[in-house]
């Protein structure tokens, strides 16, 4: 590992000053889990590295309203998935955290560095590799031409193939959360839609954060269809494994007919990935395994899957249409 700048941030204000002094050179520091990984392996190398644990004093609310669950951005993943609250109301949002990672990470790890965790890609991942846009950018992409059955079929680019990784994202998508910003330039909230970004020419710069924006929460908007929600999630083992197949949904039934749904995929996509097309497809449709194969088929319309990939279009379909006919006889 590099030599780095260690500060201890006691409060936000704090935390912001400390990055704002490194000029945008640094990297906040919450339950580590991703980051010293990658200063570990020397894929990142942060010149500053700012502790904001202490912040978890304000900003680890787990709180539902009428109107939403707040969650605050230093909450630890395993106090979520394990609130009975949010069990109760926000089940996409509990399975989603309950069934990432491992229960040592889980109590680890905070919601906020959990968004922003940095893709599995193994060329990524190992600087052995020369080629890879997102640690070198220009340097090319070795993930193309190699085994890479566990990266993106949406959303990706010439340049970069990678998946983004993450479980809690893909519920956060499809629910049409938003997050809470506070940087130098002050406070702002973004849905979380528009936090990820997509590789294009430039997959090295992966979200919209302004350098020393600090995410401070999220927020999910109440809604009917929200009891009828899960997260499932295909791997390569039961447990301790990233997805290779993802899907979130929710649905607001009318009797058999489906009045309105929520749909969001992981394990396929460069980011976060929500799936109107496939919520258009069940809307207002009697909810049989044709309908959702109808809206399976929509959200993979665009699937680019050359080479090891061609298996997942299939598998990302299948997944969908086994949550949707679950969340379809969920009992509520
Ligand atoms: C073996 C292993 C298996 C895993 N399996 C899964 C899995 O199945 N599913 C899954 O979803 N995840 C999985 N993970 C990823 C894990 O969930 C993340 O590493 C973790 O959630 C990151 O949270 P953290 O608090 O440790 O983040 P950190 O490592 O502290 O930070 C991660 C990044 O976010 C930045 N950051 C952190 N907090 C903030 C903030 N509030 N504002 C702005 N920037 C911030 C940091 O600067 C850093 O760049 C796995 C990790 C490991 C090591
Ligand atoms: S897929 Fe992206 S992260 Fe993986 S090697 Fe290619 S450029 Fe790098």
């Amino acid at each position: 590992m590099r030599p780095f700048r260690y500060a201890y941030a006691a409060d936000r204000p704090a935390a912001l000053k400390a990055a704002n002094d490194a000029g945008g050179s640094a990297h906040y520091l919450a339950g580590g889990t991703t980051l010293i990984d990658l200063m570990k392996l020397d894929v990142m190398r942060p010149r500053t590295v700012v502790d904001i644990n202490a912040l978890a004093r304000e900003h680890s609310e787990i709180r539902v309203t009428p109107d939403a669950l707040h969650l605050g951005a230093l909450a630890r993943m395993a106090d979520v998935a394990d609130d009975p609250a949010v069990r109760h109301a926000y089940p996409m949002i509990a399975e989603s955290l309950d069934l990432a990672a491992s229960p040592q990470i889980r109590n680890m790890a905070s919601l906020g560095g959990n968004v922003l965790q940095r893709t599995r890609c193994p060329y990524f991942r190992d600087t052995g590799w020369a080629h890879c846009n997102k640690r070198e950018p220009g340097s090319g992409c070795a993930a193309r031409q190699s085994v890479n059955r566990k990266l993106a079929i949406l959303g990706v680019s010439d340049h970069c193939i990678a998946n983004y990784p993450g479980d809690f994202a893909v519920a956060l998508a499809a629910l049409r959360a938003s997050v809470d910003l506070e940087g130098p330039q002050g406070r702002r909230v973004i849905p979380f839609e528009a936090l990820h970004r997509l590789p294009g020419e430039t997959p090295h710069i992966e979200t919209t954060l302004k350098p020393g924006e600090l995410i401070t929460g999220f927020s999910v908007p109440a809604a009917p269809w929200l009891r009828r929600s899960l997260y499932l999630k295909v791997r390569d083992r039961a447990s301790y494994e990233f997805a290779i197949a993802s899907a979130a949904v929710a649905l607001d039934l009318d009797g058999r007919v489906v009045r309105q749904a929520r749909i969001g995929l992981g394990g396929v996509a460069a980011k976060p990935w929500p799936a109107p097309e496939a919520e258009a497809a069940l809307v207002g449709q009697p909810l049989t395994p044709a309908v959702a194969l109808a809206a399976a088929e929509a959200a993979f319309a665009q699937a680019v899957a050359p080479g090891g990939l061609a298996f997942k279009p299939e598998l990302g379909r299948r997944t969908l249409v086994r949550a949707i006919l679950a969340a379809g006889v969920m009992e509520v």
